[in-house]
Parts: structure tokens; sequence; C-alpha cells
């Protein structure tokens, strides 16, 4: 089995075991920077992945991920500025991109 264009995985990276767990295509797109908001929340970053996870017998729609991991608030609410807002946009539309090459 070959791996979409945009996985960035070594090829032939997918280990299917008949009846076992699945694997995953994946591909860290872009990682969007976040400032320090002084009293609020320190520094952090958002990155954006993109992971597909294929079986023997499935190969499921393509995820785009955002990891907010390191500006975690708790309440599963982050918060971004226009500027972060803005960058996070084109590294979703990177992603965006490379999925939609793949499927025309
Ligand atoms: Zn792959």
């Amino acid at each position: 089995m070959s791996c979409p264009s945009w996985c960035r995985e070594p090829a032939g990276h997918l280990r299917l075991e008949p009846g076992g767990d699945g694997d995953l295509h994946a591909a860290d797109v872009g990682v969007i920077d976040v400032q320090e908001i002084p009293g609020l929340r320190p520094d952090g970053s958002v990155a954006v992945q993109i992971e597909q996870y294929v079986t023997r017998t499935a190969t499921h729609a393509p995820l785009i991920l955002l990891d907010f991991e390191e500006l975690d608030s708790g309440d599963g609410r982050e918060g971004l500025t226009v500027d972060a807002a803005e960058a996070l946009i084109a590294v979703l539309r990177q992603a965006i991109v490379l999925l939609r090459v793949e499927a025309s």
C-alpha cells in the first residue's frame, strides 16, 4: 500500500497486521507561535497535523488535527490573538491544499 502524497512518514512505513490495530499516515503541517500575554498566559504554540487511520479493511478519511496542548486552559477553550488566528488559518489552508491535491 502506498502513501498519499502528503504523508511525511518514511516510504513503506505502514505495518498492517491482519485483525490487529491499524496504522497512521501522518504529516506535521506547521506550528504557530503564540505570544505571551503578560498576566494571562505564557507563550506557547499550536501545531497542525494531518493523520489518516488505515486498517487492513478500511482507509478512513484524513483528519486535520489541532494540537493546543501547550496552551491548555483546562476548560476546552483556547484564545488566539488576531495575528495568531491569521497564522493558524494560513497553516490550515496548507493542510487543506495538501489534502485537496491528493483527492483530485
Ligand atoms: Zn504514509
